[in-house]
């Protein structure tokens, strides 16, 4: 038999929607195809927008919809040192630096700056360097706070050829689930903020190390992260972490053609339970949704 780890890894910010349902059962119905374990792990790095009664509803959520996970359920919250002991090693490698800049410096230098406004998956590219050592000293003697970027070019040194070279196996969700690997290219997020000033990690760093942790075979989550797993993969090569497969499903959209959103109240889990509506429905009603 082959080894099949996969995870549901949704953020404690809101009610579980339609979207959420699809993609619990997505990941679950593959763990259960492939005769593999189904993980759930709560990603809560956010202190100021997870909420443990989020938390609780999507224990019964999911649990409603008839699925079952392994216990314990990893808490990323309980974990930051760990994601710090990850930071640790890239700034040993000189990977990263400090960024001290508010939002609004960020985006004031990249408009200010053309070469540096390109679109990247997360918004506007930043490219920085590390301020002069003197500089930095003081900002740190201040107590200002400060994020950590992943600097591209630090990382395209370190590797040399293989930075290029980065891919990842999509796999399509569908069996016979064919493998084309695709490139990776993690240099269209730019300078990246791997450590937030906030959370002393990001959602990439943490996702990345508890896939490894975890031993997760195949990732599989919505076609919003598609270009992540970019990011993601040269963060294992960095880190020495193995190579997961990918697979992405697509995003539910509403009627309107947009993508459901935490505050859609009218797709929520709870609400559709409380209107009566059975796990079957919610079934019928993704598959609707699909086309
Ligand atoms: N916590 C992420 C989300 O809710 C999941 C990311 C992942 O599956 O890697 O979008």
């Amino acid at each position: 038999m082959t080894k099949f780890i996969t995870r549901f890894a949704p953020s404690p910010t809101g009610g579980l929607h339609l979207g959420h349902a699809y993609a619990a059962l997505c990941v679950h119905d593959a763990a259960r195809a492939a005769s593999g374990r189904f993980l759930l792990r709560i990603e809560d790095i956010d202190a100021s927008r997870c909420k443990r009664e989020y938390e609780a509803a999507i224990h019964e959520d999911l649990a409603w919809l008839g699925l079952e996970w392994e216990k314990p359920v990893r808490r990323q919250s309980e974990h930051l040192a760990d994601y710090q002991s990850a930071l640790d090693r890239l700034i040993e490698a000189g990977l990263v630096y400090r960024c001290f800049r508010t939002r609004k410096e960020v985006m004031a230098e990249i408009a200010s700056a053309p070469h540096l406004a390109a679109e990247g998956p997360e918004g506007p590219v930043f490219t920085g360097k590390p301020l002069a050592p003197s500089r930095e000293a003081k900002l740190l003697e201040e107590g200002k706070p400060y994020a950590w970027r992943l600097s591209m070019a630090a990382c395209a040194d370190y590797l040399g050829s293989r930075f290029a070279a980065l891919d990842w196996c999509e796999e399509s969700l569908d069996p016979p689930h064919v493998c084309k690997r695709v490139a990776a290219r993690p240099e269209v997020f730019g300078d990246v903020v791997i450590a937030r000033k906030d959370a002393g990690t990001s959602y990439h760093l943490a996702a990345v190390h508890d896939d490894a942790l975890q031993g997760i075979t195949h990732v599989i989550r919505g076609a919003d992260l598609r270009a992540a797993a970019g990011l993601h993969r040269l963060l294992q090569t960095l880190l020495g972490y193995p190579e997961p497969v990918y697979r992405h499903h697509p995003l539910l959209t509403g009627p309107d053609g947009k993508r459901y959103a935490k505050r859609d109240r009218s797709v929520t889990l709870a609400h559709l339970r409380q209107s009566g509506l059975e796990p079957a429905d919610i079934c019928r009603l993704i598959a609707e949704h699909l086309g």
